[in-house]
């Protein structure tokens, strides 16, 4: 019995070596910021690095945070009156974390992915004790362990390219280049969204459009479908343009409004000519134009 716990222990130690490497990236540089609105694994896996958790302790958080609520940052989970807290409880949020047990956290913090995170960060001891989670106790975590690393693994690595994993980006003659891919990637992963135009060959678009491919065969634009949502469509944009130097993004346009960082002022602003394809044509989808991605030599 002791020894198969120990052979299980090795092989779980391997890939949080792994990952530990792949997310130590984070620590430097340009952080990707807490995605408002995200949801699922990849948004607790943002959340929980950016709360501090690393190596297994991160993998656990995610784990952890994917068997309570899915993932879902607004759960809410009610339970009866029990002899510690007579009057009942309520378990809010990403981590679910208790009325009861944990009225120093307020259900704003509760249900903020961001501050749930640190909250948990707090309580877990830096993710080194998870015995207040009922679906650690129970061993229920270990059915999200793989959910997690897959999300833990699509965030920068260690090795990439100016924060681009290695493995993104799609070829010629009318792919996409890989900072727009890997954006594509985690639009899908932390909105929900997969309806996301991309490469186009010379039409449909303006002059010159970052859709149109290079010369490499690579476009630098995608349209992220939100229909009448706007709302997300806000969400979408609001978080490319708060990781603008991690993504390589090199402007945003949603609802008439435009920021370009290739500008002094990084500020939203109308577009200026209120007869342009700026100005009439982004309210279904968000429009995000990439910088080529200059490999570090
Ligand atoms: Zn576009």
């Amino acid at each position: 019995m002791t020894r198969l716990v120990v052979a299980v222990a090795a092989v779980v130690l391997l890939p949080v070596v792994l990952l530990g490497a792949a997310v130590g990236a984070l620590g430097g540089g340009a952080d990707l910021a807490i995605p408002v609105g995200a949801s699922g694994a990849a948004g607790l896996a943002i959340a929980a690095v950016q709360a501090g958790f690393t190596g297994q302790g991160l993998r656990l958080a995610v784990a952890v945070g994917l068997a309570e609520s899915g993932g879902n940052p607004t759960a809410q989970g009610p339970n009866p009156p029990t002899p510690g807290c007579p009057a009942g409880s309520t378990d809010r949020g990403a981590w679910q974390l208790n009325t009861c047990y944990h009225p120093e956290v307020s259900d704003a913090c509760a249900d903020d992915l961001g501050c749930a995170a640190q909250a948990t960060y707090r309580i877990s001891a830096a993710g080194s004790d998870w015995s207040a989670w009922t679906t650690y106790t129970s061993g229920a975590y270990q059915a999200q362990l793989a959910a997690a690393d897959q999300a833990l693994a699509t965030l920068p690595a260690a090795n990439a390219v100016g924060g681009v994993p290695p493995g993104d980006g799609t070829p010629g003659p009318c792919g996409l280049s890989p900072a727009t891919d890997y954006t594509k990637h985690l639009v899908t992963a932390l909105f929900g969204i997969s309806d996301i135009g991309g490469c186009a060959l010379f039409s449909g678009h303006v002059a010159n459009s970052d859709h149109y491919p290079d010369g490499n065969g690579q476009a630098h634009a995608i349209d992220v479908m939100v229909g009448a949502n706007t709302a997300l469509g806000w969400q979408v944009a609001t978080w490319a343009a708060a990781n603008a130097d991690a993504l390589h993004v090199k402007y945003v346009i949603f609802a008439g409004q435009i920021i370009d960082f290739r500008e002094p002022t990084r500020a939203w602003h109308a577009c200026r000519d209120p007869a342009s394809s700026c100005a009439v044509e982004h309210f279904q989808h968000v429009h995000i134009s990439f910088e080529p991605l200059e490999p570090i030599l």
